[in-house]
């Protein structure tokens, strides 16, 4: 098959057969691939770089997905919680550096009830009214993702992790379902959140097929925001052993993804940064078009470890935007300080 080819129909079509799939996503020669993306990035969104807030709030979690730093069973895991008047001073911090989206981001902590939560969500509404505020914290029923949504916020962050039933057995306990996963996506949708999903690259047990079918459960969803990141092993869990994932594949789906979905806020995540030291940039020339500071208190963003040596400092700090504006401006692009809500028509 001519790849060149491929690619120039992915970009007509938004669309593609599940073997052209897989030589894209496996393929080792990705210039035509980022520069059909960066293409596609600029029709929707220009030049703009969009900022979120992110605030690691809560590092309990219910859960014991197998890939993860901060499962229920990692008792060597230094656990915490920062309360309302903890993340208001983050936030407050967050919109004099200029930030106004906020993402506050926990693991499944039955703590913040309901009510805890939409306390939360309402003050930083009231407080910034022009700010948006974005959920991540994992499954719950229609009822409180409903009430969330009443008391202010605007998006929610699930990513699915696998759209494969098999694996995603793989990397999870038998109380976890997936099919309940989709369905908390569908509902949050249906509710008139701006929804969010995504999945690792190369975890363990992970196919080709397995991404394909990624690919395809997203055109199911057709999400707001699209998340991914590669797989990295962390200590405290029983995938250590296994390897990181592959770079290169990731920031081919990062390009696929802006072709297939060119309307969505794609992050270049913190995880890409870490995995290589230019990796976010490579992140935007692929592709991305959003970026999440930490802005969670100093003393606990080495606490929330998904995986090993995750990077808190410099330009992932949201005290580093400096650094990171200027970073973002010698490949060509600029941090927008607006929301950066997602555009769905292509301005060219
Ligand atoms: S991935 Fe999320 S739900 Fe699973 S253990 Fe980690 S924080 Fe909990």
């Amino acid at each position: 098959m001519n790849m060149n080819f491929a690619i120039d129909t992915l970009y007509d079509t938004r669309d593609a057969d599940g073997d052209t799939l897989k030589l894209l996503i496996d393929t080792d020669d990705s210039g035509y691939l980022f520069a059909a993306a960066a293409k596609r990035r600029r029709e929707y969104y220009g030049t703009d770089i969009y900022i979120r807030g992110l605030i690691e709030f809560t590092n309990y979690c219910k859960n014991n997905c197998l890939y993860c730093g901060i499962r229920a069973e990692n008792v060597s895991a230094v656990r915490y919680r920062l309360t309302k008047d903890d993340i208001l001073a983050c936030c407050s911090e967050g919109y004099r550096l200029g930030f106004r989206t906020f993402v506050l981001q926990g693991g499944e902590d039955m703590y913040y009830t309901d009510g805890v939560l939409c306390d939360m969500v309402s003050s930083i509404k009231s407080a910034y009214p022009d700010c948006a505020v974005t959920l991540s914290v994992g499954e719950r029923s229609y009822e409180s993702y409903k009430a969330l949504f009443e008391a202010g916020a605007d998006r929610y962050l699930l990513r699915h992790e696998t759209a494969s039933p098999e694996h995603y057995a793989k990397l999870h306990p038998k109380s976890m379902s997936l099919e309940n996963r989709k369905q908390c996506l569908f509902e949050l949708k249906e509710i008139g959140y701006q929804v969010g999903s995504g999945f690792m690259v190369g975890s363990p047990y992970q196919t080709l097929d397995c991404l394909v079918e990624d690919l395809r459960f997203l055109r199911k969803l057709e999400p707001d925001m699209i998340g991914i990141g590669p797989f990295l092993p962390h200590a405290g869990t029983p995938f250590n052993a296994f390897e990181k994932g592959s770079l290169r594949r990731c920031l081919n789906l990062i390009a696929i993804l802006r072709l297939m979905f060119p309307y969505a806020l794609i992050p270049s995540t913190t995880a890409l940064g870490t995995i290589h030291p230019d990796g976010r940039e490579m992140g935007f020339m692929a592709g991305a078009n959003v970026v999440m500071p930490n802005l969670s208190p100093n003393g606990v963003r080495e606490l929330y470890t998904l995986y090993d040596n995750k990077l808190h400092t410099g330009s992932e700090a949201a005290e580093g935007l400096s650094e990171l504006r200027e970073r973002v401006a010698a490949l060509g692009y600029n941090i927008s300080y607006n929301r950066g809500d997602v555009n769905r028509d292509c301005r060219v």
